[in-house]
């Protein structure tokens, strides 16, 4: 794909083609913005476009040819001069054999996979980029490594790091990098993306509202979807709970929500094999968490009057009931109170206690609001 038909990135697509057409590529970037918004993408066409040995003018900007010793050897995914390195690299490290794929992102990799090859000069084309993805999971070790070839980086070198939090990274990186912004994809263009056999409009507009303009995030659930994860039925019957929630139900809906919670993540392990375990379990469960969250936050649009932009579209009623439970200030702090659970996920908090805390918390103002 080159680098023109990144899908509503045209804005910092843009920025990368100028950098390039005016010969003011920088030595380090930082991709930032939410997932699944084609941080990624952009990153290795851009990395083409730099090692490319024949780049063509398409339109007004430069783009790889497609057809070049460099433009093949990217393809087939073997370019000498082009690194991917990410924290699952570990088991390839000199030490790592055998070590369970980890949840930072460890000094190990960023040591063996950035600052030693960063000193080879270019085999192939003139540059050499390195792309590191999930960077916001650096730790402080692996940034300072880091920051050594950030602060005297080769001439031919180019290191992209793609990040959802900037803020994560320490000032001294951000600094010495260039900031690119990539924000949410439109609905009407996810949806349009969505749209495949097996998958109904409801369930596709109801995604694409879900991954809130990521559309990375909302394929990654339409194929969760279509590998039978039951995605859009869990949050319906999960909707429909919360509309008749009660004190009394909130153990053993935590209990089922930990299952299905279970069930999601056996099966995006089938989809994403070379993922760690651990991160794949946070995922469900936050997505989990994430259906409660939209439902308090459709009942606090509605408590304003806001009713288009509802997540849970399809499901009226029930937001109705739950906006009754909650006025907007309420469901503003339930939401905040669920954001403070999902911190718990980083901190290896156990699930079930998780959705046991957070659904006796939902239930707790209600108990209040009935004796006040
Ligand atoms: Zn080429």
């Amino acid at each position: 794909m080159p680098l023109k038909d990144i899908f509503c990135q045209e804005k910092a697509v843009a920025s990368l083609e100028q950098a390039y057409d005016s010969g003011k590529v920088a030595h380090a970037y930082i991709f930032a913005g939410p997932d699944g918004v084609g941080k990624f993408t952009t990153a290795k066409e851009f990395a083409k476009l730099l090692l490319c040995k024949n780049p063509v003018k398409r339109g007004n900007f430069t783009d790889s040819c497609g057809t070049c010793e460099s433009c093949r050897a990217f393809e087939a995914g073997s370019h000498p001069d082009f690194e991917h390195v990410y924290k699952e690299l570990i088991e390839f490290t000199e030490d790592g054999k055998d070590k369970d794929p980890p949840i930072d992102f460890p000094i190990d990799v960023v040591r063996e996979f950035v600052i030693e090859k960063v000193s080879q000069r270019p085999a192939l084309s003139t540059r050499r980029v390195f792309v590191l993805t999930e960077t916001e999971k650096l730790n402080d070790n692996s940034q300072n490594c880091l920051l050594k070839v950030l602060e005297e980086p080769p001439s031919y070198c180019c290191i992209i790091l793609v990040c959802t939090r900037p803020d994560k990274l320490l000032p001294t990186i951000r600094s010495r990098c260039q900031i690119l912004r990539f924000g949410p994809i439109a609905e009407d263009k996810i949806i349009e993306k969505l749209h495949q056999p097996g998958l109904s409009e409801k369930q596709a507009k109801f995604l694409a509202r879900f991954a809130d303009g990521c559309l990375g995030l909302a394929c990654t659930y339409s194929q969760l979807e279509l590998a039978e994860a039951n995605l859009y039925q869990t949050k319906t019957d999960l909707v429909d709970a919360l509309a008749d929630f009660e004190y009394k139900d909130a153990l053993e809906l935590a209990e089922n929500l930990q299952k299905k919670s279970k069930e999601l993540a056996a099966i995006w392990t089938k989809l994403a094999p070379a993922t760690s375990k651990t991160d794949i379990n946070r995922k469900a469960t936050k997505t989990v968490l994430q259906i409660i969250i939209c439902a308090l936050h459709d009942a606090m649009l509605t408590n304003i009057a806001v009713r288009d932009a509802i997540v849970n579209f399809d499901q009226p009623e029930q937001i109705k009931k739950i906006a009754k439970r909650f006025d907007a200030e309420q469901a503003a702090q339930k939401i905040a109170d669920c954001f403070k659970t999902l911190h718990w996920l980083e901190s290896s908090v156990n699930e079930r206690l998780i959705f046991e805390q957070l659904l006796l918390n939902l239930a707790e103002t209600d108990k209040i609001t009935y004796i006040l």
